[in-house]
């Protein structure tokens, strides 16, 4: 059965480039600080070649597997290697030829080079070429073109090939005059990429710059940079010359990840309280910490690799540090970060309002800004109420809602969607809501029965009905089909009550549609969005209503009608900024196309899980997975179990109880997608072999 899961992902071709034990290979019992180290210079001519050759080489002399490499080269004869291949090549104990991926003959920036060969460099092709190349040695040098901002392609600068290559940072800079300016801004421009800077080289590249002089500026820029310089390399310095000036063993270490991780894990132990975790097993548990991220990839402390399966709660939209989303909050930072939205507005706020009416199902054009998704439902409930309540229905108090649904963790959402175990023992803090069976459990025609009696009997009292379009999700990933939402949306106007449609999770893209209720041609009243509307960034959300309901809340003063709701960070510029750069990526990347792909991709691959034993069901709408284990006693605590395995094998998933959830971001590649049901399917025959089924029959 394992083999079916393994096959599925072999047979749509779809192989990882990740490695499936992200620990890294390290020779001789030395920590390495990657499996990579980006050379680059302030400039074209600074000395990096030498440097990185003489890190090859004095790391080969230490029994290490380190090899250099250039991805681009330019001013390189056709058929020729090139002179800095060549003695990178001579460093690794390679042909030249191996330590070249592609060269062009004018001496001009990779970009200008190739158009007038009329080529183009395949950016994502040297990303992987570069990555195999680093498969299975202790280290890869590659060796950069030119300082951090040079074209490469009309959009990709080697800024981005280094970030892409999650590689720290060597800057090769010249020792004489200058080099503070150009070093200062060289390593402030790695920083702002989210580049880790492991150190400053100087190199004498002009010849006679004073001694003392040249370490003066060392002293400068080490203070100034807040970076270590590891040696300062004379002029005309062979490699092995080089490399006596050189700290090598500055690289030696990976930057700080185990103390880091370390601290971390003591201090989280001894002061923090995280959301929906069980203190005891968290005590037990070994703790990822999470460094960095790069598109559908975490990292934690020691460097190691993981898939975000769940999207780091069903938020990530586009990837993690994307360079649209990143240059979006670094520009607004340095206007304003927050002003209130209270009696002020702002472009940001102002603009995104009128992207997410155009992008909206049609009439929903007004925006209420919060920062959470459960906020967003309060203020939906308030304002269905109060609207019924300015349109002369003051009796119209109740709400309707699926049992045992999920629309966040403030009181009034957890009365809309109060679910066993979960909020046992809140009762006082919440109100009364007629609650409907849910299509899932009930079926269909008796789900929607039982709305209709409910709204026979209570209609007349009813401000509005609540639902999660398409997919109840945290309540377990239950589809329902688009024909019962136009149903039940149906029973709910035709009883007078508004319909507020709940889709923090399901908004943008997660359902194949950019709002699922847009998608099953629903128009609700109100309309609550959360999780992706930032792309994963920040924490913001939004409820939308249309005119006539905006409308019954202006009047004179003392009617009081205003809505007396809003928090202090309410329509946050700096999340609004980050927001518009999402929605325009959508079109920018085609998302919603990717999205629509990477779901047929994950049902391909899923299609052999239903077989798995242990695995009662699998339910998908678009991204959004449930896959139902057991039955199992709640207390064997299957579900947690596979996550765990699973994280071994370099996946992060969730579980919601015994179902397995899977919601990547939208753009996560063949080959990631594949990994992340391989992984999951793994743990699931792991940790299904060990546990009885409910009925004492064993797995
Ligand atoms: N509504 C739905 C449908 C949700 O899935 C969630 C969160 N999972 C919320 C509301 C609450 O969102 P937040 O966690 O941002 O408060």
């Amino acid at each position: 059965m394992q083999g079916g899961a393994l096959d599925a992902a072999r047979c749509g071709r779809l192989e990882s480039s990740a490695p499936r034990d992200p620990g890294r290979a390290a020779s001789r019992g030395v920590a390495l600080m990657g499996r990579m180290l980006f050379v680059t210079g302030t400039d074209t001519g600074a000395g990096k070649t030498v440097v990185a050759a003489a890190i090859v080489a004095a790391l080969r002399a230490r029994g290490m597997n380190v090899e250099g490499l250039k991805p681009v080269a330019t001013d390189v004869a056709p058929g020729e290697a090139g002179e800095d291949a060549t003695l990178l090549a001579h460093a690794s104990g390679r042909a030249p030829h191996d330590c070249v991926l592609a060269t062009f003959t004018l001496p001009r920036s990779p970009l200008a080079a190739a158009r007038a060969e009329r080529r183009s460099i395949d950016v994502a092709a040297l990303l992987r070429a570069i990555r195999a190349r680093a498969e299975g040695i202790d280290l890869l040098v590659v060796e950069g073109v030119g300082g951090l901002l040079v074209p490469l392609t009309g959009t990709a600068t080697v800024r981005d090939l280094a970030r892409a290559l999650d590689a720290p940072v060597l800057v090769v800079a010249r020792a004489g005059l200058g080099t503070i300016g150009h070093t200062a801004l060289t390593v402030e421009s790695a920083r702002l990429a989210g580049l880790d800077v492991r150190g400053v080289v100087l190199s004498d590249v002009d010849g006679g710059t004073d001694p003392g002089f040249a370490q003066e500026n060392a002293e400068q820029i080490g203070a100034q940079c807040g970076v270590r310089v590891l040696g300062i390399v004379p002029y005309l310095a062979d490699t092995t010359e080089a490399a006596a000036h050189l700290d090598v063993d500055a690289l030696l270490d990976d930057g700080g990840g185990a103390a880091l991780h370390d601290e971390v894990v003591a201090l989280d132990r001894r002061h923090v309280w995280h959301p929906f975790t069980q203190t005891s097993e968290w005590r037990d548990e070994e703790p990822v910490v999470i460094r960095s991220a790069r598109g559908c990839r975490l990292v934690d402390a020691h460097g190691r690799e993981y898939v975000d399966g769940v999207a780091s709660l069903w938020a990530n939209v586009h990837g993690h540090a994307h360079p649209k989303l990143d240059a979006a909050l670094r520009e607004q930072a340095g206007r304003v970060a927050h002003s209130t939205f209270l009696g002020l507005t702002h472009e940001p706020g102002a603009r995104l309002a009128a992207e997410l009416a155009a992008v909206a199902p049609p009439g929903l054009t007004r925006v209420f800004y919060s920062e959470a998704g459960a906020a967003a439902v309060e203020v939906g409930l308030r304002v269905a109420l109060l609207a019924q309540r300015h349109r002369g229905q003051a009796q119209r108090r109740r709400f309707v809602s699926l049992t045992e649904s999920y629309h966040g963790d403030t009181a009034g959402a957890v009365s809309v969607g109060r679910s066993e175990p979960f909020h046992r023992g809140l009762d006082p803090l919440l109100f009364d809501v007629l609650r409907v069976p849910p299509p899932h459990l009930a079926g269909e025609d008796e789900s929607l029965q039982a709305l209709r009696t409910t709204l026979q009997q209570h209609g007349d009292q009813v401000a509005a009905l609540v639902i999660e379009p398409r997919m109840q999700g945290a309540a377990g990933m239950w589809p329902h089909s688009d024909a019962w939402l136009q149903a039940a949306t149906r029973a709910a106007h035709d009883a007078g009550a508004y319909v507020l449609c709940d889709e923090v999770a399901t908004g943008f893209g997660r359902t194949g549609d950019m709002f699922a209720s847009g998608g099953a041609a629903v128009t609700p009243d109100v309309l609550t969005l959360g999780k992706g509307i930032t792309g994963g960034y920040l924490p913001l959300s939004a409820t939308l209503v249309g005119e006539e309901i905006f409308e019954l809340f202006t009047s004179p003063y003392g009617e009081h009608r205003a809505l007396y709701y809003g928090h202090t960070y309410s329509a946050n510029p700096l999340a609004c900024a980050v927001a518009r750069a999402s929605l325009a990526l959508f079109e920018e990347e085609q998302t919603l196309q990717r999205a629509r792909r990477l779901a047929d991709t994950l049902s391909l691959l899923l299609t052999p899980l239903t077989a798995l034993p242990g695995v009662a069901e699998i339910r998908q709408r678009g991204v959004m997975v449930g896959i139902e284990l057991g039955p199992y006693d709640p207390a064997l605590r299957a579900g947690r179990r596979v996550i765990l395995a699973a994280r071994r094998r370099g996946v992060i998933v969730r579980p919601l109880g015994d179902v397995v959830v899977l919601n990547p971001p939208l753009v996560l590649d063949d080959a990631d997608a594949a990994l992340l049901v391989e992984a999951v399917a793994e743990s699931i025959v792991e940790v299904c072999a060990t546990l009885p089924l409910r009925e004492g029959v064993p797995a």
